[in-house]
């Protein structure tokens, strides 16, 4: 089988899952606020939590390619479960990457298997976009480091196992995998967001937590690195959810506007509706191609691969904002009711432009680095 075929055989995998076992409970998991109990079992007989992870631990051994086809049918389907594969591939992908080998061994298989849930613990209550904003400190003590702080709007924080979380030590940043168990942490549940609300939101509470040295990911002071790197996953994540935002988006627009008679003409037939179907088709390629260069970027660790991340992060968001917007305006009233998927589409997708990076950051962070680009080229020029 060549890697076309294989690619297309992954897809079908994936859509004939996410459109059986996934979309059927997106409502309830919007309406009851959690995901149900069958999701994270089925992800993981089917190798989907963390595929990345090689076979010594369970894993698939998946590119990012596969891994981003995966995340946009599982998004198309339901962006609260798509949201457990990104924080979930978070942790797993800083442990496999920065983990002592004990860690490694303790929890990579357990993560594969679903026995353990992982999630990232960044933001604060004073802290989101920005990294040294973060007040959580974490205080050498001779059995490890003692951590004290809140981290808040922490995606599956009210089911997971175990923290990638960033604290500020006296050596500056550092990253850590905070067991839940751990006496003195507190998981609080947050009720009530716009969109992904089967995220099961929480808020973390540290009081003189103990971590183990051998939960320290990479050395202290490299706590931003392990952090960005891991954002840079769970941004091509939240890119390929926001395409599968864009598909469900597009296919409900179609089969609304060819369904309803209005002016004596199903919709479709009228210029302005059949513009932003066209615009939503016109994004939808478009933000396709962006996450199949970020994927192939990170696959291939091109020194573009940031860059590449952030373009498709920012492009395929506000994409998705704007295809929910229009299928929201194409359904009319009804896309104002919970009867159809027009209006959870769109709050789900206006989440997509604040997470993994908010479309401010983003817009800064592409034009410095497209700065820093252009002096290097400048520079090979004159030389
Ligand atoms: C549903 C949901 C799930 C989340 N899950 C997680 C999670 O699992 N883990 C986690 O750590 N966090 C999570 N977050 C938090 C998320 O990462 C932050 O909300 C995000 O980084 C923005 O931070 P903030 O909310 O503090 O906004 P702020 O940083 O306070 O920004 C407020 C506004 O100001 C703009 N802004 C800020 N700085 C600048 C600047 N320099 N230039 C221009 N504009 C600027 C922003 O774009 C934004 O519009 C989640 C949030 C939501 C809504």
């Amino acid at each position: 089988m060549n890697d076309t075929d294989q690619m297309t055989q992954y897809q079908a995998e994936f859509r004939a899952f996410a459109q059986d076992q996934v979309e059927p409970y997106a409502a309830e998991h919007d309406r009851s606020q959690k995901i149900a109990d069958h999701i994270v079992p089925q992800l993981a007989q089917r190798g989907y939590l963390a595929p990345f992870l090689d076979k010594k631990w369970m894993g698939k051994c998946l590119d990012m390619v596969t891994i981003s086809l995966l995340h946009e049918e599982i998004g198309a389907a339901c962006s609260s479960v798509r949201s457990l594969l990104t924080v979930h591939g978070m942790a797993a992908s800083a442990i496999n990457r920065w983990g002592k080998s004990a860690l490694q061994d303790k929890v990579l298989p357990a993560l594969v298997h679903g026995d353990l849930i992982g999630a990232f613990a960044l933001s604060e209550p004073n802290a989101g976009s920005d990294l040294e904003g973060i007040e959580t400190t974490a205080t050498l003590h001779k059995d490890g480091y003692v951590l004290n702080g809140k981290k808040k709007w922490i995606t599956f924080g009210q089911l997971a196992d175990l923290y990638l979380l960033l604290a500020k030590s006296e050596k500056g940043p550092i990253a850590f995998i905070v067991e839940r168990q751990l006496a003195g942490l507190d998981v609080v549940p947050i009720d009530g967001m716009t969109g992904t609300r089967g995220s099961m939101v929480a808020q973390l509470n540290f009081n003189d937590v103990l971590v183990p040295h051998e939960n320290v990911l990479a050395s202290p002071a490299f706590g931003n690195a392990v952090m960005l790197n891991a954002l840079n996953f769970g941004r091509l994540s939240v890119a390929s959810g926001s395409v599968g935002i864009i598909q469900a988006c597009l296919n409900a627009s179609l089969v609304y506007a060819d369904k309803v008679q209005r002016f004596g003409e199903p919709l479709r037939n009228h210029q302005l509706i059949a513009q932003m179907i066209s615009n939503m088709t016109t994004d939808l390629a478009a933000s396709r191609l962006l996450c199949r260069a970020a994927a192939e970027s990170i696959d291939k660790d091109t020194p573009d691969h940031v860059q590449s991340t952030f373009l498709a992060k920012y492009f395929s968001s506000t994409a998705a904002m704007r295809a929910a917007t229009n299928t929201v305006q194409i359904h009319g009233a009804n896309g104002c009711n919970e009867s159809f998927p027009a209006e959870r589409l769109m709050r789900d997708a206006k989440v997509m432009e604040i997470i993994e990076g908010t479309t401010q950051i983003l817009q800064v962070n592409i034009a410095e680095l497209e700065y820093q680009s252009h002096r290097q080229r400048s520079k090979n020029l004159t030389r």
